[in-house]
């Protein structure tokens, strides 16, 4: 997948054209969204492995072609955060969220080890609330023996039910990549106006 980077927003005046279409990826803070995200596209350093929360906040555009983009969503869930931050992030989440119309989809990142968080739910009634696909990354999977995985993505699959797809995942090891990769390509394939 030929992916560049295109441009960072810290508002909505800065989002690149609403047209084509997109699929945006976002989870807690150091669920390994960004790890995910330089994985999937193939491109190590193309997502800022994130640290400091105290940060500007950012949504940053990827372009790949044909009016397809992938959009790196700022993490949230960091425990100690002053509540400006917390705010910073709601409000640019909110204007994506509430501007895109090119948007199609939502990856969320979770780590295997620790599921789903009330921030997660929270993310997850949105996106209903919305009609987005949404695929849960299970970040980490390395961590996990293989059955303890497939334990937990079984759970959750049976938690969320059947329209929201489940992948285990390690941008480590590997495993998962291509299959996000395809679903990917998949949701962006079967809706672009290129
Ligand atoms: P983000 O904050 O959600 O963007 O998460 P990052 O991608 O920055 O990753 C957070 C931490 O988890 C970093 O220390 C990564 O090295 C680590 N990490 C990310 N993906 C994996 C993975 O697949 N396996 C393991 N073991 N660690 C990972």
């Amino acid at each position: 997948m030929h992916a560049r980077f295109l441009k960072s927003a810290a508002g909505a005046d800065g989002f690149p054209e609403d047209s084509g279409v997109e699929v945006a990826v976002v989870g807690r803070s150091n669920s390994g969204k960004s790890s995910a995200i330089n994985a999937i596209l193939g491109r190590a350093g193309l997502a800022r492995v994130s640290k400091t929360p105290g940060r500007t906040q950012l949504v940053n555009f990827f372009d790949l072609g044909a009016g397809r983009r992938l959009v790196d969503l700022p993490g949230y869930g960091f425990a100690r955060v002053p509540d400006r931050i917390r705010a910073e992030w709601r409000d640019l989440v909110d204007a994506y969220f509430a501007s895109r119309r090119s948007l199609i989809g939502l990856i969320v990142t979770v780590d295997v080890r620790r599921g789903l968080k009330d921030s997660d739910r929270v993310l997850l009634g949105f996106a209903g609330e919305l009609g987005l696909a949404v695929s849960i990354l299970l970040t980490k999977a390395d961590k996990l023996s293989r059955g303890a995985g497939a334990a937990r993505r079984l759970e959750l699959e049976a938690e969320l039910g059947e329209g929201t797809g489940v992948t285990l995942f390690s941008a480590q090891d590997g495993t998962g990549v291509e299959a996000a990769r395809t679903g990917l390509e998949a949701w962006l394939g079967s809706r672009a106006k290129a």
